[in-house]
Formats: C-alpha cells, structure tokens, sequence
C-alpha cells in the first residue's frame, strides 16, 4: 500500500524546536506550557510579536529552524523503516518552499528517514497537496495542518491527524503517538 507523509510536525518536532531557537535568539525563557497551550501553529503569540513581525522572524531563521538538529517524533523513523520492511511505499509531501527541496530530502536522509527515489514532493501550496495525494492514489495520509486534511474529504484516501494543540477541531482518526501504529503494524 502507499503511505503519505507531510514532515513538520507530522514526522519531526519543528516548531517545538523552532520554539526553542525563538527563546535563545530573543533572550527569552518564554516555558514549552505556553507552548503546548497555543490555539495557533504559527509560534509567534507566545512572544508577545505581531503576525508580521513573526513572519519575518520566521523567515530569518528558518535555515537555522530547517537545517539544525530538529528532533523526529519518536518512533516516527522506525514506523517508517517498518513500513518500507513490509512492501509498502513512503512518500513525503511538504509544503515547504521549492527552493528547499534538496536540503530537506538531504536531511531526511542524514537523519535516518527512507527515502525513495521519486518519492519525495517539496514546494506546493496547503491546497495542492491534495492533487499530489489524488494523482499517487494514496492509500493513507498523514498530516498536522487543519487546512490540508480539510481539503482531502473527498477522495478516498484515509486521512489520519497528528495530534497537536491547534488541531484538536478535527474530527479525523487521530495518532497521537506513532508507535500505537508501530505496534499495530507489527501486530
Ligand atoms: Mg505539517
């Protein structure tokens, strides 16, 4: 079967590591509850910035935020390595920028994901994944954002949603922690 994946905060960490970076570059000490506790996925709020003054933030450090040593979730590596050791397919589709194509499919591969040739799609729009995930006929889907899975309520593909504290509108089967499906996998 093929097996779909966005990679930020789906697979790895990013904004609680881009929360921490957040904290070191402002000199603040600003706690992970304030993070656990934010209603939105952008991180800014909780530094007291505007929306604007977050994007530019973001946008500054965002090789740093990409490219430094962002923790997976855990078990999400070997979910991944399980499911390729059973026959099925992985793919990764992020709505990151184009130009960070090659860097993150590098990444993913120094940091231990299985990585497919062809398997990798990078720089679409949120509302352009769901012809990626149509055109590959995808037996599974996994994402964090509400304005992906929003989108994919038509096609037959089965949408989980990882859990996380902006999402929890969501009424999707749900993964909240990634071996629960390792275990299930194995069994
Ligand atoms: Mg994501």
């Amino acid at each position: 079967m093929k097996f779909g994946f966005d990679i930020d905060d789906t697979l790895i960490n990013l904004r609680e590591h881009a929360f921490h970076i957040y904290n070191r570059k402002l000199n603040q000490n600003i706690s992970l509850d304030v993070f656990h506790a934010l209603t939105t996925m952008e991180i800014h709020e909780a530094f007291g910035l505007t929306k604007e003054e977050g994007g530019k933030l973001w946008t500054s450090l965002r090789d740093d935020i990409y490219y430094s040593d962002c923790a997976p979730f855990p078990h999400a590596r070997e979910i991944l390595h399980e499911l390729v050791k059973q026959g099925h397919e992985v793919y990764y589709i992020t709505a990151r920028a184009k130009e960070h194509t090659e860097r993150t499919r590098d990444w993913l591969i120094h940091n231990g994901f299985p990585v497919t040739d062809g398997h990798f799609f990078c720089g679409m729009s949120d509302t352009e994944k769901v012809h990626i995930i149509e055109e590959l006929e995808l037996d599974y889907y996994f994402d964090d954002k509400p304005a992906v899975l929003e989108t994919l309520s038509q096609l037959p593909v089965k949408a989980y949603v990882k859990d996380r504290s902006y999402n929890q509108q969501l009424d999707l089967p749900r993964i909240t922690s990634w071996e629960q499906l390792l275990e299930e996998l194995k069994s």
